[in-house]
Parts: C-alpha cells; structure tokens; sequence
C-alpha cells in the first residue's frame, strides 16, 4: 500500500486545492474510535469524520444492517420505488423529535442539502423569501447554504455574491461583547432598514454553533427568536447537524430549551457514518410544497436509511445519552485540569453541554486573546502523536472534540493524555 507521503504527493496533483484536509495521513482503517493509517500507524480519533460517527466507526449492527441492504437492493430512487426504510425512518424520528403536532420528515444525502430543504419549505408554508442567520453559524457549502453561512473566510471569499435575500445578525456568545438583548435588538433593527418582518419566511439558527466554536445559543435568545417568529408568522429552523444525534447528552440539542423550532435539520451522526440527512418539522409547515418540489435521486438512499435505523437502536440498547454526559464529565474535568497547567500553552475552560466540547487556545493565561498560530501547532502535534483532533472557531483558535460516544474511558483517557503532549508550551 502506498505511504502517506506518496499519496499526498497524489492528492496534491490530482485533487483541488479547495477542499482541505486536516492531516496529511490517509486513512486505511476504522474501528469505534480508533483509526489506522496507510503506514499501519493507529491513532485516538477525537473527530469522528466530524461529527458523523457518534456510534463508532464500523458499528457491527450498522454494517450488518448494511450488508443485509446490500443483499437486497442497493438504490430504487424514493421517487421511483419508494421503501419501508425510509417510512420506518421517518417515523422514529417524527416520533422522537421535540416537536408537538403531527410530524413529517424528508430525507437527502448532505448537510447542506437538509438547511437548503428547510429553507423551500418555509418558503413554501409563508410565500415569503427571506431569511435571517446568524454570525459565525455555519450552514454548508452550498449556494444558499454558504449565503446563510455567517463567515466570509474560507466559505465565500472568491466564490461570488451570496444569494440575495438572507440578513445576519451578532450571534450573542457568553463573555463575548453581543448580549442576548443587542442581538434580539439587532434584528428588530434589521426588519427596519432591511427586510420587513412579512417578508421573511425564516430564520435558522444552530442551538450549538458547530464550526463557529461550540457556543451555545442561550435560551433567554432561543425564546426571543420563538416569540418574534410566532409574532410575524416566521418559521424557525434549528440547524442541528452538528449538534445533533445525542452529541449533546439529548438526542436533539432543542431539547435543552423550553421553546420548539418548527423544522429540524439533520445529518452527519444520524446513518453512522453514511451520507443522509433529513429535515423533520410540523406537518402542515413540511406539506406545504408540492409533489416534485423536494427530493432527489439518492436523497433517503436505502442503505443509509438502514444504517440510520440501526443508529437509532443502539442509542437505545446502549444507553448513548447516558454515555455522552459521562464521557462529557470526563473530557470536562481533563481539559479544566489542563486549563491550570503551568507547563502547558494558555487555555480556556472547557464549554459545552453533553459530550459537544471545546476549548479555547490563548495567547496568554487569563485573557481571552485568541491564538490561532498556536492552535495549529497543536492539532499538527496532536496527529504527530497519535490524536486526531480538529480546530474550528470563527477565530480559528477552537479545539472541539467529537469522540464517538461509543468510545471506552481508557480511549478518552489516553487521547487526553496525548493532548497533554501537544499542548506542552
Ligand atoms: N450545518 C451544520 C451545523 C454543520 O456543522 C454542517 C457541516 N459541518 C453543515 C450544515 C453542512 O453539512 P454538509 O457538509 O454535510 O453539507
């Protein structure tokens, strides 16, 4: 089998530069959560192929699932011949959704696919065409998706104007300088010089800011936004792509508010590691477009819509929110212990609910100066050593960790460990 460096040498000549990898190691294998390079190398992964697989890479009931699939059909198209799968799916998940009311759902393959979907939804239920996001959310790389996206660099620098008719507003972060009131009051502001209110059919908005750096939407602002939509007719979508599937200690992160969106998007973590995503939402809202105007040709691929239905079970049989607060716990006290290291590099405490944590890299002890250069070193160190972990942020000076919460407290323990040596000063 080739090196690594053989086939970065490859990748580099074959592949676009616009789509950027983390480590320059390649994959050879998978298991729960740990991966093996093309040199035989192991290694603890704290990324889970971000955010996809909270059930472990190569679930045993996730691949026999699949293998049964395999067997029997592999693609119909749910347009063409439609399955029991993706029915028993959606039914799970209207189930299991913190929604009151009948609900539906509709299955695609990407992220972004699933916020561009709630967008014609909403469009569909109120005539209407405006949208408002948030500061630093991320929404995927698709056209509407990367205008909904509130970071220019690296998602639409170059890439050309955004589509028009989606307006930002400040995304409050605890200690930052937006409070919940400047930001509600913020976008009263914008319903005046930009859009009015009965022209906009939604706002979407994370619960957890994923790529933005793991900060969570207070509730104070979960409940203004639910007040002002149900005030114009607005609907709410909660993008919960990355904070979705158990990852933050509930199944779905709106569970953690006292208010309801009225769609949800998902995706990543729910096939386990294969490409689906969905939105679930109120029924009449999730009717309202018309036959032919939702879908796609391996949107709800059969293979994946198994895969999801096997995820779902071993939620259950395994107990996986338990699991996630208590892994939580444990990277939480890690991370706190690291944060009052004298030998290490300046860190923040660590943030987020359940098993969705983070922290930030500072420039020095005590502030809250972020330092980017230094967060590189570390991710590069921690591969060096055995971890892959990922970065994210809107100042690029986040380390967020998406172990599988499959994974074993001797794994965490040792992926600390190795954080630990990569964060020496
Ligand atoms: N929404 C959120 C919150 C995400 O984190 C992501 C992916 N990081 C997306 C949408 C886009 O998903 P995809 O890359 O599958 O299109």
């Amino acid at each position: 089998m080739a090196a690594n460096a053989d086939l970065l040498a490859r990748r580099n000549a074959a592949v676009v530069r616009g789509v950027g990898h983390a480590t320059p190691i390649f994959a050879a294998k998978a298991l729960n959560s740990e991966v093996w390079d093309v040199e035989g190398r192991r290694y603890v992964d704290f990324a889970g192929g971000i955010a996809v697989v909270n059930t472990g890479h190569c679930h045993p009931d996730v691949i026999r699932a699949v293998r049964d699939q395999l067997d029997r059909f592999t693609h119909t198209c749910f347009q063409v011949l439609p399955y029991e799968s993706y029915i028993e799916l959606a039914e799970r998940l209207n189930a299991l959704a913190p929604l009151s009311g009948p609900v539906k759902s509709v299955f695609f393959s990407t992220g972004a696919e699933a916020t561009e979907n709630a967008v014609k939804i909403a469009r569909a239920a109120t005539g209407r065409t405006g949208v408002i996001a948030f500061s630093g959310g991320f929404h995927g790389r698709t056209i509407m998706a990367s205008a909904m996206t509130g970071k220019v660099i690296p998602y639409k620098k170059g890439l050309g104007p955004a589509l028009p008719d989606v307006w930002h507003v400040p995304f409050p972060i605890q200690g930052g300088d937006i409070s919940v009131e400047a930001s509600l009051r913020y976008l009263t502001f914008v319903f005046k010089a930009d859009i009015d209110p009965s022209r906009v059919a939604a706002v979407i908005i994370e619960p957890i800011q994923g790529e933005g750096g793991f900060h969570q939407a207070d509730p104070e602002l979960m409940r203004g936004l639910r007040r002002i939509c149900d005030e114009y007719g607005i609907v709410l979508i909660a993008d919960e792509v990355q904070s979705g599937f158990g990852r933050t200690g509930k199944m779905f992160a709106m569970e953690h508010y006292d208010v309801q969106p009225d769609l949800i998007c998902v995706a990543k973590s729910l096939a386990g590691g294969f490409p689906l995503s969905g939105v679930i939402g109120r029924a009449p809202i999730m009717d309202a477009a018309d036959p032919g105007g939702l879908g796609g040709t391996y949107a709800g691929n059969p293979l994946a819509c198994v895969a999801a239905i096997a995820v779902l079970d071993i939620f259950e049989r395994e107990k996986l929110l338990e699991r996630a607060n208590s892994i939580g716990r444990r990277l939480r006290a890690g991370i706190d212990r690291l944060s009052r290291a004298n030998n290490l590099l300046p860190i923040s405490a660590a943030r987020g609910p359940g098993a969705m944590i983070a922290f930030d890299i500072l420039k020095h002890r005590g502030t809250t100066e972020p330092d980017a250069e230094a967060t590189l070193r570390v991710t590069r160190r921690a591969y060096e050593n055995g971890l892959i972990i990922l970065s994210c942020g809107t100042t690029a000076s986040t380390i967020r960790i998406l172990v599988p919460l499959t994974v074993s407290d001797e794994i965490v323990d040792e992926g600390l460990a190795i954080l630990e040596t990569s964060l020496v000063a």
